[in-house]
């Protein structure tokens, strides 16, 4: 389950720089070719997330639609999954987007 150290990583950031702040919200961007699992993300975030400063956070995420484009007619299209085909057919797709985890906004007040 390498959601968990995912997450961690992704608090660990967090910390870094709100360690004197309350974090209420943290909005992530988890794309949808990443190949992470939201679900296991909130499930790992409320665990991980104990004792430090995003204890009781809110977790939005947003899950962008990946984009490729094809190398066989020039296309660029949206991908749904990891194993993208062109509208075409082909497979000989490059993944342009959609396909990594960020973090796009950190809410938070002063302790
Ligand atoms: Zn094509």
């Amino acid at each position: 389950m390498h959601e968990l150290a995912i997450t961690e990583s992704v608090i660990d950031a967090i910390s870094g720089q709100m360690s004197e702040m309350r974090v209420s919200v943290v909005h992530l961007e988890i794309g949808r070719l990443s190949g992470v699992l939201p679900d296991a993300v909130r499930f790992c975030f409320e665990l991980a997330g104990e004792g430090t400063c995003v204890a009781g956070a809110r977790l939005e995420i947003s899950e962008p639609a990946g984009t490729g484009t094809c190398r066989a007619c020039g296309a660029a299209f949206t991908a749904r999954d990891p194993l993208a085909l062109c509208p075409c057919g082909s497979a000989d797709v490059t993944i342009t987007g959609g396909d990594g985890l960020r973090i796009t906004a950190v809410e938070a007040g002063h302790v």
